[in-house]
């Protein structure tokens, strides 16, 4: 009887361990942000505490997530985005390539808070040596809230992280069933469930009828096609972002060299234009070794070469990216180099 018993426990055991190792194997870092906020009523959208919950109660709130995937949590630091560090980051990015050359995983999901999530996918985007999936993911209104968007948003990254389509499209954002690459998508709105888009370049695929879609892909350099090796890398060289507006003067970029910046984005009016009071301090900041990126200021668009004398004093055009990304993009390059015709090379492929 009691060896019948324990027989029938063993198959049972046995058949549970066959059904788990047929999922894909998914894990979920978390790094705080509204998915994992709480506010004292149902009602309240703003005003509430990021980066609250922790990964199991995030997991947990999902049941539909363990038909996906076997999903495993680790949290890496709970706080609200605009709080994350640089040594966050880098601890983010080396996790990363630890659990994706782990044969048994499949693919791995970060929940972020939204304000600074483009930064991280686009940094991850440049440092991560794997092809496998990568899903950041986030919401904009906090766990405790009527029409939570964090569980759905959580679950379809979980699908996208597990699923074959995502493989080697790079670091991707998977919110409000829209999935977009890291290095082209923005946010938007600040308070719209719909804020990430990838304004000009486009948004990659969705979620559609539970199931990823994907339509295209990035022709820029990312992943295990990207040059950045942080594995030894344990701080980032100090890069700051002027801001242009009318009347503008040096003090700012006199301010971030004095601090130590090694390099300045320049967050330029229109196609990356730059006030003559302000291009004194930029060209005392060239002339001390710092480098200087002309972004811009208006979101969409391309910033070119403008005025030969700007190409020929060394300052680099930023293509389409945003001043933020321009600046992580400029810390890892200022990782491998300061040779201007060089860091021009990369914002050229990346
Ligand atoms: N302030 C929050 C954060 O970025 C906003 C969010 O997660 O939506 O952490």
């Amino acid at each position: 009887m009691l060896k019948k018993a324990l027989f029938t426990l063993s198959l049972l055991a046995s058949f549970g361990t066959a059904m788990a190792t047929d999922l894909p194997d998914v894990v979920i870092l978390a790094t705080g942000g509204t998915i994992a906020g709480t506010a004292a009523s149902s009602t309240q959208m703003t005003g509430y505490k990021s980066g609250n919950l922790g990964v199991q109660t995030l997991i947990d709130a999902v049941p539909a997530i363990k038909e996906i995937a076997d999903v495993s949590g680790e949290q890496i630091v709970n706080v609200g985005s605009p709080n994350l560090t640089e040594e966050n980051l880098l601890k983010i990015a080396k996790r990363c390539n630890e659990l994706l050359a782990d044969s048994k995983v499949k693919g791995i999901v970060i929940t972020h808070g939204t304000d600074t999530l483009e930064e991280t996918a686009y940094f991850l985007n440049l440092t991560i040596k794997s092809d496998k999936p990568v899903v950041i993911v986030g919401s904009m209104r906090p766990a405790t809230a009527i029409s939570a968007d964090g569980p759905v948003n959580l679950l379809n990254a979980v699908k996208v992280a597990a699923s074959d389509e995502a493989v080697g499209k790079g670091v991707l954002v998977a919110m409000n069933d829209e999935i977009n690459g890291a290095r082209d998508v923005t946010k938007t709105n600040t308070t719209l469930v719909s804020t990430f888009k990838a304004p000009e370049l486009g948004t990659l695929g969705y979620i559609a009828a539970g199931q990823p879609q994907f339509f295209k892909e990035s022709t820029r350099r990312h992943t295990s096609k990207s040059e950045f090796d942080i594995s030894k890398v344990n701080s980032l060289p100090r890069v700051d972002i002027v801001y242009s507006y009318l009347c503008d003067d040096r003090v700012a970029t006199d301010a971030f060299v004095k601090a130590g910046a090694k390099g300045i984005v320049h967050a330029g009016s229109g196609n990356g234009s730059i006030s003559n009071k302000t291009y004194e301090g930029l060209l005392d900041a060239v002339s001390k070794g710092v480098v200087i990126v002309r972004s811009s200021r208006v979101g969409n668009g391309v910033v070119t070469k403008s005025l030969p004398e700007w190409t020929e004093k060394g300052l680099i055009e930023s293509g389409t990216l945003n001043p933020q990304k321009s600046r992580i993009l400029l810390q890892l390059a200022l990782t491998r180099t300061s040779d201007p015709k060089e860091i021009q090379r990369i914002f050229r492929e990346y």
